[in-house]
């Protein structure tokens, strides 16, 4: 078989045992490095595969709104496909992630308060014969999420536990395709946000897909104000345990888990692995735990560090 989608633009990412997070826990954790991407986080594995799509149906460009992730892994895309590259940012968006980006050789436009605007204005501004690449709510982009799933059992272990981090639900539902496609459809999956990003959390406890009114927690690429439709629908027909963890213990994880595996991750990521490093109430007597190191590119030592001034202060001023 030789055609356009033998074209993988991820790659296949280690899957480490970790023993600092097994002894948290009775059984044994599994790291699957998406922070090892190419792109910096898993978001190639369901983009990449949206682009290869778009790009053998003769898409001319690959237009995306995103300042973080999403918009990093377009640009990468685009770059190996030989395909131009437009990525619209918030006014928000910091001059690393810019820089990230450029990197890439995409062209960066910056408009709109939040990602809600710059994702509008997109919308409205796709040229004839170009493709809008969605960050999170595309069946394309699920379906690439889930090949994490099948390298992690053809790897050779097969998780009685997922713990995922959970924005606009992207990964979610390909976490749970995953499992589906592996014959492993009830394995319990620990879908984690950060408190102040908590769009899922909130809409499983009203019994309906709602919006939060604003984003407040430093995790921003779990900002999403509003999980996809079908990704709210894909958790309660699962059955995912939700769970939520402060921006505190999202960022400790970060630094912890520095130490222990020598990786940064952003605190978005932090979420997943502070749901190991304190043990929520589901992973008891599992055996093997799978967490999707989910990973991210806008971090670094230094950012990590005014986070961690930036969330003292705030606590020393009883903001807790
Ligand atoms: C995008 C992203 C998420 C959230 O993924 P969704 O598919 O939006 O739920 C989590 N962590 C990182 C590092 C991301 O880039």
């Amino acid at each position: 078989m030789t055609h356009m989608s033998d074209l993988t633009l991820h790659i296949e990412t280690p899957l480490v045992e970790s023993l600092p997070l097994s002894r948290k826990v009775q059984g044994r954790v599994w790291l699957k490095m998406e922070s090892l991407q190419p792109s910096g986080s898993f978001k190639l594995r369901g983009i990449g595969n949206a682009c290869r799509t778009h790009a053998a149906s003769g898409a001319k460009g690959f237009l995306c709104s995103s300042g973080g992730n999403a918009g990093l892994a377009v640009a990468y895309s685009g770059r190996r496909l030989e395909i131009p590259v437009t990525v619209v940012v918030p006014e928000t968006t910091s001059g690393r992630a810019i820089e990230l980006i450029e990197q890439e050789a995409a062209r960066v436009v910056v408009r709109g308060a939040s990602w809600q605007e710059a994702h509008e204005y997109a919308t409205d501004a796709l040229e004839a014969g170009w493709a809008y690449i969605h960050p999170f709510d595309d069946p394309l982009l699920w379906t690439g999420h889930a090949t994490v799933i099948d390298e992690a059992v053809r790897q050779g272990v097969s998780p009685d536990a997922v713990v995922v981090s959970v924005g606009g639900g992207g990964l979610l539902c390909g976490v749970i395709e995953g499992l589906r496609r592996n014959a492993l459809p009830s394995v319990p999956v620990i879908a984690v946000e950060t408190k102040g990003a908590a769009s899922l959390s909130e809409s499983l406890r009203q019994h309906r897909n709602s919006a939060l009114e604003r984003i407040t927690s430093i995790a921003t690429s779990l900002g999403a104000k509003k999980v996809a439709d079908a990704a709210y629908a894909c958790a309660v027909e699962h059955g995912v345990h939700s769970h939520v963890v402060s921006d505190n213990q999202a960022l400790s994880a970060c630094l912890r888990f520095s130490r222990d595996h020598r990786v940064l991750v952003e605190p978005a990521c932090g979420a997943s692995l502070a749901a190991v490093y304190a043990p929520v109430e589901s992973l008891k007597g599992r055996r093997n735990i799978l967490v999707i190191v989910c990973g991210g590119a806008g971090v670094t030592i230094e950012q990590l560090e005014r986070w961690r001034k930036e969330l003292r202060n705030k606590t020393a001023g009883g903001d807790a």
